[in-house]
């Protein structure tokens, strides 16, 4: 769980004396607090409630949602298979079953029999006829009106009804300060609607309205609110590069003779990759505002050296570096072999996690406000308010999606005062740049497009899983052969402590299978030390197969493993799978992962296994994750704040962000009030992610 995660407990049980949560609160969860954030709470879709279709014809209207209206003829609470509320209306030309999983006591008496019932929803067929499962519906009278326009339908959240939003949606609409931010010459000039009957016509379509054009978000209305959310966006990342060149930041010139040295131990040259993205790196250190980088490259393109090549030149200018691990053991990874790498040529180092003991912290932190340590490698414990930094210049965030916005936030106020650190964030989950752009400020992006030489591709197959016995041969022959192993088990989001039990059973099931291995296992509960001996003894070869939960996700760095098996592959999410799989495929040998799947299989868990199948480009993989999963989810949008673009569309709507772009420049040197304005309109409160 995220450290910024709300701090309710999370227990079910209501205490009797735990208030209500008021109405008020509900609505600023969803980030609806003044009446203009309402009159922007723009619907999400439209449904068409216009029309009643009799229960015969609904049958023949497979898929889609229907709307039929009848008198409630059965009324039951059912127990199989699970408790439910079934209510059966019928018309003159059939019947339907309504059928609620989650319902209250008060529905049962609503919908007694005789009563009339207005239902949408899916139609389906199931085991007693057509039936709908949780149909939005209404009680009505006979011959109730229709509406006659689209009804818009709002994004809503826990205990916020649409009839609730739509009454304080059409109060705000009512009582808000109408007022255009751009005016009416320039919206001439860009062809635009007006503020106010672009907003009222999207939450009361009229009747005549072209119906596709408003839901495909082609509408001159629509039109209207993507430029102006897209002009925000202009500004916003306009202002925050402003800012941020404007704070300062230690220069970090000296590329010298720790650099040189550390470049001549290297057992391997630096692949063209890997030196193109160093100089960009290196040319923004050489600045005194702070560099903001995003380093991506798949699994295995080498970015940890690029990133010690950084610290080494903060450290030949004078200043400290730290570097920062989402977890424990991909940050002690990083720790011995970063230190490995770098102690031996007299860097001091300092390793600071959430685990030390008491003295041990403050051993730490007194080497890193002396300023002794020049190197400090950890987790997030880094950056909590006790650690002082003496002479902070570069901060290095791997896997950095993982850390949250406030940590993020935080890192800032490590360096000498007045100026912000240098920043290189590292990420294997390849974020297409126009993505990046919308969630990060003016983030500049290095890509390693490029592997060490003589890896040789991993082959992936997908399995099922009867034929697990024949995937423990292959495991039992390639440790014959003095492979290595790894065997991740299933991911049970559900329950930890289950997820624990099935890698420990996986444990045992495999080490009495094959008695002559030897067999590891690390997971999650493990305290640092003991995963430490599990992770050297694998590292040097003394256990064979590693079972492991997916805290072997990333970072962990054992070429001599080239098998992996993970099991219920259908339960992962493709860039974990890419990470996973990343584990192998580190040295020259051949390496194999076997996608083990208990069928049947959805339509997206196969997407996904055939993707993995296919492809070992992380960037594939994650152009068709981003199909798969949409946006939101991709970058940890709950980490990241609010994505910034809730209606336009960076590559759909192309031609209005220049347009945008054109406009913000305009703005900014010449019309200062309508920026503050606009941006006050469209950003709000959600400006502070954009300076992160
Ligand atoms: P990642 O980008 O996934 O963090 P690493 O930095 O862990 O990748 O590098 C993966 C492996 O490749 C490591 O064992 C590293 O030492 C090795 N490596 C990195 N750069 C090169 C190179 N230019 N030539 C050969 N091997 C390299
Ligand atoms: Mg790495």
């Amino acid at each position: 769980m995220s450290a910024s995660a709300p701090t309710q407990p999370a227990s079910k049980k209501k205490t009797p004396s735990a208030k209500p949560v008021r109405l008020e609160e509900k609505f600023a969860k969803l980030g609806l607090r003044s009446d203009m954030d309402f009159v922007l709470h723009l619907p999400m879709r439209y449904e068409d409630e216009t029309e009643i279709v009799s229960m015969r014809d609904a049958g023949f209207r497979g898929g889609s949602s229907v709307q039929v209206e009848g008198e409630v003829t059965e009324c039951d609470i059912q127990y199989r298979p699970r408790r439910q509320l079934v209510v059966t209306i019928s018309d003159d030309t059939g019947q339907v079953v309504l059928r609620f999983l989650n319902f209250y006591g008060s529905q049962i008496k609503q919908m007694a029999v005789g009563m009339r019932v207005r239902a949408r929803g899916e139609l389906r067929h199931g085991f007693f006829g057509a039936e709908m499962v949780h149909p939005t519906y209404k009680m009505v009278n006979e011959g109730a009106a229709l509406p006659t326009a689209l009804t818009p339908v709002y994004h809503a959240g826990d205990g916020v009804s649409q009839t609730m939003l739509r009454k304080a949606i059409t109060n705000a609409l009512n009582k808000v300060q109408w007022y255009d931010t751009l005016s009416p010459t320039l919206l001439q000039e860009l062809g635009l609607q007006d503020f106010e009957s672009a907003v009222k016509l999207l939450h009361n379509p009229p009747p005549d309205v072209d119906q596709y054009a408003l839901l495909e978000h082609e509408h001159p209305a629509w039109e209207r609110m993507k430029f102006d959310e897209l002009l925000a966006q202009q500004l916003s990342l306009k202002r925050a590069q402003a800012s941020r060149r404007s704070q300062g930041a230690t220069a970090l010139p000296v590329v010298g003779a720790l650099t040189q040295a550390f470049l001549a131990t290297l057992p391997f040259k630096l692949t063209g990759a890997q030196e193109r993205v160093l100089e960009e790196i290196r040319a923004d250190l050489k600045q005194a505002f702070p560099m903001q980088r995003l380093l991506q490259g798949d699994v295995g393109s080498g970015k940890t050296i690029v990133a010690a090549l950084a610290a080494t030149q903060a450290i030949d200018s004078g200043y400290q570096a730290a570097l920062m691990a989402p977890t424990e053991i991909l940050a002690e990874q990083h720790f011995r072999k970063v230190a490995g790498w770098l102690e031996p040529l007299g860097v001091k180092t300092a390793w600071l996690t959430g685990s030390l003991k008491k003295k041990e912290k403050e051993q730490a932190n007194a080497l890193i406000a002396s300023g002794e340590a020049q190197l400090v490698i950890g987790t997030h414990a880094l950056i909590q308010d006790t650690v002082q930094f003496a002479k902070l210049g570069l901060v290095i965030v791997d896997e950095q999606h993982r850390f949250g916005v406030a940590q993020r936030l935080t890192l800032r106020n490590k360096a000498e005062a007045g100026k912000i650190p240098h920043q290189l964030m590292m990420s294997a989950t390849p974020i297409p740049r126009t993505l990046a752009m919308t969630y990060y400020a003016d983030l500049e992006v290095s890509v390693i497009d490029e592997l060490p030489p003589g890896r040789t591709p991993i082959v992936t197959r997908v399995v099922d899983q009867n034929r697990r016995d024949e995937v423990i041969e292959r495991v039992h022959a390639a440790a014959q052969e003095g492979k290595q192993v790894y065997w991740v088990c299933p991911l049970i989001e559900e329950s930890e402590a289950l997820q624990l039990q099935t890698a420990t059973d996986t444990h045992a099931m495999l080490s009495a299978a094959l008695p002559d291995c030897r067999i590891g296992l690390v997971h999650g509960k493990l305290k640092p030390a003991e995963k430490q001996i599990v992770m050297d003894a694998f590292t040097r070869n003394e256990v064979q197969v590693l079972v492991a939960t997916t805290v072997i996700e990333v970072g962990v760095d054992v070429p001599n493993a080239s098998l992996m098996v993970i099991e219920h592959a259908e339960r992962f999410g493709l860039s974990q799978l890419h990470q996973l799989r990343g584990r192998v495929g580190r040295g020259a040998a051949a390496s194999v992962c076997l996608l083990l799947y208990q069928g049947p299989l959805g339509h997206t868990a196969k997407q996904r296994l055939l993707t993995m199948r296919e492809s070992t480009d992380g960037f594939e993989i994650a152009r068709k994750d981003l199909e798969l999963r949409g946006p939101g989810e991709f970058l940890g949008a709950r980490q990241s704040g609010e994505a910034l673009l809730r209606f336009a569309n960076l590559e759909k709507d192309q031609y209005l962000v220049d347009k945008a772009r054109n406009l913000a420049v305009q703005l900014l040197a010449h019309d200062l009030s309508t920026v503050e304005a606009h941006l006050q309109r469209w950003m709000g409160h959600r400006e502070e992610f954009l300076r992160v």
